[in-house]
């Protein structure tokens, strides 16, 4: 297994109000959702394990939406709307990091991959699969 470098990218919601850091590959592989949510968002999924992410501001301007199941937790800033990260019910242990809220300078070769996230229950094993920072090729 070949040891990838991770960086440290930056990132927040529109506003300002919540400020993010995620240690990832310069290069990433995120995932496009179809799901009712992410389709509507347009969220890039950069999956990650909870010690790669680091919330350093806007904690009290995050409100959270659940739906379904209720394991989601969808958080977004109460002042501009925007969802940065969340916990997602596919790693509830984890973060999902939206790459569209990541600044564009630490940033390389983007490679995204769909996911069938409206038919979630049978597709999920793949999603899991797919850890960033892991060697999951
Ligand atoms: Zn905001």
């Amino acid at each position: 297994m070949m040891a990838r470098t991770l960086v440290t990218h930056t990132g927040g919601c529109h506003c300002g109000a919540v400020r993010l850091e995620v240690d990832a590959p310069r290069d990433l592989t995120v995932q496009e959702c179809n799901c009712s949510i992410c389709s509507r968002s347009g969220y890039l999924h950069l999956l990650v394990e909870t010690e790669q992410f680091r919330l350093l501001q806007g904690k009290e301007s995050l409100s959270t939406y659940t739906f379904n199941t209720g394991v989601a937790q969808h958080h977004f800033c109460r002042h501009c709307g925007i969802k940065s990260f969340y916990v997602p019910r596919s790693h509830p242990n984890g973060y999902s990091v939206n790459l569209r809220c990541i600044d564009s300078d630490s940033l390389g070769k983007i490679t995204v991959q769909t996911f069938d996230g409206r038919n979630w229950e049978a597709n999920v094993a793949e999603l899991r699969r797919a850890r960033t920072g892991q060697n999951n090729e």
